[in-house]
């Protein structure tokens, strides 16, 4: 089985983590950008954190057979730094339409304060503008209103259901995001929160349609394998396997496929890895050697 992992920051994670997911099957990932776990206080700082979702996490995924796409956006956290948020709303545009950029995200709310409004506002007007998918954080205090007001900030603003990803749902939240007509995604912590129990009984009441599972790992504790897990753990506890393709590959793909920034025929092919490339003459080697493939015999 192959999985797709459409919420994972990358940035944060070792190549043995990138080695054993693609060992585990993942063959592609959404890395969207978000706060570092410390506030940034230069535009500047935005500016190399975007440009490395677009290139270096790239490179370094492709090097283990990962397909790496992201999503391009200015926070719920560091918008409430108003100064500094203004700077990074004007960046959006230099980056957000670029090639491999699926969606305008990680964006919505963390307090629901008025600068958070003014950002997610801001952003979703620019994905109406440039017909982008949005994949929203709900907040994780008050998650029920938050969700629902993501929900109506979202429609109002003229976004299509259809190109609106709603992540780190649970029991409470997902009727309200189904009924949407939105994508419901789920990420998958390893202690706390959502986990992979849960998740699949949520399969199983609701069905697979427009449901999303994803591992949002990032520098924290939390699992890069947490969709491989999880899809394990559905077909043990009798979970149709074609229900369980479509929460761990088949559903992120239509729904960020809608970018037309995934050339989902490549997704097919088994990837023959090259560890000689390079990104701006670096590798990720350090010195060791590298893994080239065979060719595919014509
Ligand atoms: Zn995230």
């Amino acid at each position: 089985m192959r999985f797709f992992d459409p919420h994972i920051h990358m940035t944060s994670r070792t190549t043995d983590d990138i080695e054993a997911m693609a060992a585990a099957g993942i063959r592609a990932v959404i890395e969207p950008a978000f706060w570092l776990g410390q506030p940034r206080t230069h535009a500047g700082s935005f500016i190399d954190y975007f440009s490395s979702l677009i290139g270096w996490e790239r490179f370094r995924c492709a090097q283990f057979g990962i397909a790496h796409y992201c999503a391009i956006g200015l926070n719920s956290k560091e918008a409430n730094n108003e100064a500094l948020a203004r700077e990074v709303l004007e960046l959006i545009p230099h980056f957000a339409l670029k090639e491999g950029v699926v969606a305008i995200g990680e964006i919505g709310y963390d307090e629901i304060t008025p600068a958070e409004d003014f950002a997610y506002q801001a952003q979703l007007d620019f994905a109406r503008q440039h017909d982008l998918m949005v994949m929203v954080h709900t907040p994780h205090r008050d998650k029920k209103n938050g969700t629902r007001r993501s929900i109506d900030v979202a429609r109002e603003h003229g976004i299509d259901m259809h190109k609106l990803v709603i992540d780190h749902n649970n029991e409470e939240t997902v009727r309200d995001v189904l009924d949407a007509g939105a994508w419901a995604a789920f990420t998958i912590y390893p202690n706390t929160k959502m986990g992979s129990e849960r998740m699949v009984e949520i399969v199983r009441q609701y069905g697979p349609q427009r449901i999303i599972v994803d591992s949002s790992a990032d520098w924290g504790v939390s699992d890069p394998l947490s969709v491989p897990k999880t899809a394990r753990l559905m077909l043990e506890r009798g979970i149709p396997a074609a229900h369980v393709e479509a929460v761990s590959w088949g559903n992120a793909l239509h729904a960020y496929a809608q970018s037309q920034q995934i050339d989902v025929a490549a997704l097919d092919e088994t990837p023959r890895l090259d560890q000689r490339q390079l990104f701006a003459d670096n590798s990720v080697l350090r010195g060791q050697k590298p893994r080239i493939d065979e060719p595919v015999p014509n």
